[in-house]
């Protein structure tokens, strides 16, 4: 089952951008060895640094948050899309139309960007004593969307690559910090979006935001307790210190008149005592587990999860920590131990298949693999990993399978960059030229690279029979970049 895909892409650019620019940056411990290993084909791609530089270049003090990492588990992400799935039904959103992003990062702080994307810290997901506190949370984020509810930062958002989106964030919010704390903050480049206005919502808005997530809260009978809770968690931090402001804080400004309106409904819902569900509450303790256990030292996670805990979350925990040591020999045994009593859980393989392609055992990693897309069909994230799998095994026919995985798998992740570079390898190496380089308009296209994008979409119409479906997506991408702006 768990298997965490890191994609490192962003944070090795920003860590680039920070480290020449000559500025400290904050620690990067918790990053697994494992994750760059298996990200470094599509991580070498330097041009990507381009994809973010205007954001980047907003990470320029010392506060700057250089080491945030993106990411992106099949897993983490179902169990939360099924956590809020009653949330977002009653919002009148399609569940299956909104993503949930992860990422790596203690302060607590939830976004939503670029259309139906609810972004989350893990601090806020580790930190959440119950499931009901993380769906009050996310709630209101769902409200935000259903409210339209613009600002400069969401039209920035817009047509932004997810890497570039979490860059905006960073950066501003870094930048906000930077001068909060009087830090001879250098000036900032792009002075516009640095304000602190550039990330928050209005008090009207956040009202509204509010007023939602009470709503789909008692519409699908769920208590509102948790997310006064996660208030009243801020009010805490605000006051032991003014300067180390949550980012949340920062763009949904916390007031007491909303912290009241919140409690005032907590008082007389008739929901305020519902209890989570059974299934939530064993969803919400094994993303903590496997969250944990990736980004904690492997030893903490083994000291927590002692050999006499034979719990199915402990075997779990146990078995990533061994494999990020890494101790292949008691990793798999562990995890072997797993695929044997859940046989039908898609998320044991998908973690074999991670541990035997990142120890190089290329050939071995592919049947988990493909066992557990068999179990998971629906999941595009477990076929990008196999078409990496099938593409580093360098047998043809495997290749061909990864170019058929690819396409199924971008149809619903189109802003996986990483994936279109795979795309591009595998056509390349299939002698498909004209596919390759429409892969590679598709890879500038998702990464906001309107330059890139444009001269491969040129490139492959040369390239593509004229009038066929590639030769009119390459045009297609053309007129796309063209309209965006720089
Ligand atoms: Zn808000």
């Amino acid at each position: 089952m768990p298997r965490l895909r890191r994609i490192s892409i962003f944070v090795w650019a920003l860590r680039a951008f920070v480290s020449a620019s000559g500025q400290r940056r904050r620690g990067t411990e918790g990053v697994a060895d494992g994750f760059l290993k298996a990200t470094a084909m599509v991580a070498r791609d330097a041009t990507l640094a381009a994809t973010v530089a205007a954001a980047m270049a907003l990470v320029s003090t010392q506060t700057a948050a250089g080491a945030e990492t993106y990411i992106r588990d099949t897993e983490i992400e179902a169990d939360i899309q099924a956590m809020m799935a009653p949330i977002w039904k009653v919002a009148g959103l399609d569940p299956n139309a909104l993503h949930i992003y992860l990422i790596q990062d203690k302060q607590l702080n939830a976004f939503v960007a670029g259309g139906q994307n609810e972004f989350i810290n893990t601090g806020v997901i580790l930190r959440a004593k119950t499931p009901n506190q993380l769906i009050g949370v996310l709630a209101h984020e769902t409200g935000h969307i259903s409210g339209g509810h613009l600002t400069r930062f969401q039209e920035a958002a817009r047509n932004a690559s997810i890497e570039g989106i979490i860059a905006m964030v960073v950066g501003a919010a870094a930048s906000v910090a930077g001068r909060g704390s009087g830090g001879g903050a250098a000036m900032l480049p792009a002075e516009g979006v640095a304000e602190r206005a550039f990330l928050q919502y209005s008090v009207g808005q956040e009202a509204a935001a509010d007023q939602a997530a009470l709503s789909f809260l008692d519409r699908s009978g769920q208590s509102a307790r948790g997310l006064l809770e996660f208030f009243q968690i801020l009010q805490g931090e605000e006051l032991l210190s003014g300067i180390r402001q949550d980012p949340y804080v920062r763009s949904h400004p916390l007031t007491s008149q909303r912290i009241e309106y919140m409690r005032h409904h907590v008082e007389r819902s008739r929901f305020s005592d519902a209890l989570d569900s059974q299934a939530n509450i064993d969803l919400l303790k094994r993303i903590k587990a496997k969250l944990d256990a990736f980004i904690s030292t492997p030893s903490s996670t083994l000291a927590a999860y002692p050999e006499k805990d034979q719990s199915v979350v402990a075997r779990y925990a146990r078995a990533i920590a061994y494999y990020r040591i890494p101790q292949l020999d008691k990793a798999l045994p562990v995890i072997d131990g797993l695929i044997r009593d859940f046989p039908k859980d898609p998320y044991f393989r998908e973690l074999k298949g991670q541990m035997l392609f990142e120890n190089g055992r290329i050939a071995d990693a592919i049947p988990p693999y493909e066992e557990a897309i068999r179990l998971a069909p629906g999941a595009p994230l477990l076929r990008i990993s196999l078409a990496q799998a099938y593409i580093e095994s360098n047998d043809p026919a495997m290749n061909k399978r990864a170019i058929a995985h690819l396409n199924d798998a971008l149809r619903t992740e189109d802003k996986e960059t990483g994936a279109w570079r795979l795309l591009a390898t595998a056509y390349g190496r299939d002698n498909q030229v004209g596919m390759a380089a429409l892969a590679l308009a598709e890879e500038g296209l998702s990464a906001g690279k309107k330059k890139v994008a444009q001269q491969q979409a040129n490139r492959a119409r040369a390239l593509l029979p004229k009038n066929s479906t590639a030769y009119n997506r390459a045009e297609n991408i053309q007129r796309q970049a063209g309209e965006r702006d720089d």
